[in-house]
């Protein structure tokens, strides 16, 4: 796979402790990569919906519900059909 330079600005902070990182671009890498793995798979991460994935989540939610786990507390969603 071709890879490609991909830039981001780095507050001050930031970048003075990605200097004593050793390998930059491999620790980088692997923190976006788990990000990515963990990021909402409806909304990508951008936290809304846009009014057509509304529609659909309108029509999800008549079977299912947003429900709090009791175990966790996690939010979770609970399916109608078990
Ligand atoms: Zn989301
Ligand atoms: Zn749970
Ligand atoms: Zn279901």
């Amino acid at each position: 796979m071709k890879e490609q330079v991909v830039t981001f600005k780095a507050d001050k902070r930031m970048s003075e402790q990605l200097k004593n990182i050793p390998n930059k671009s491999e620790f980088i890498r692997n923190a976006v990569f788990k990000a990515l793995n963990n990021v909402c798979p409806v909304c990508n991460g951008v936290g809304v919906l846009n009014s057509c994935q509304q529609d659909h989540w309108q029509d999800f939610t008549a079977h299912h519900a947003v429900e709090r786990c009791d175990d966790c507390q996690s939010v979770h969603l609970a399916c109608e059909h078990n």
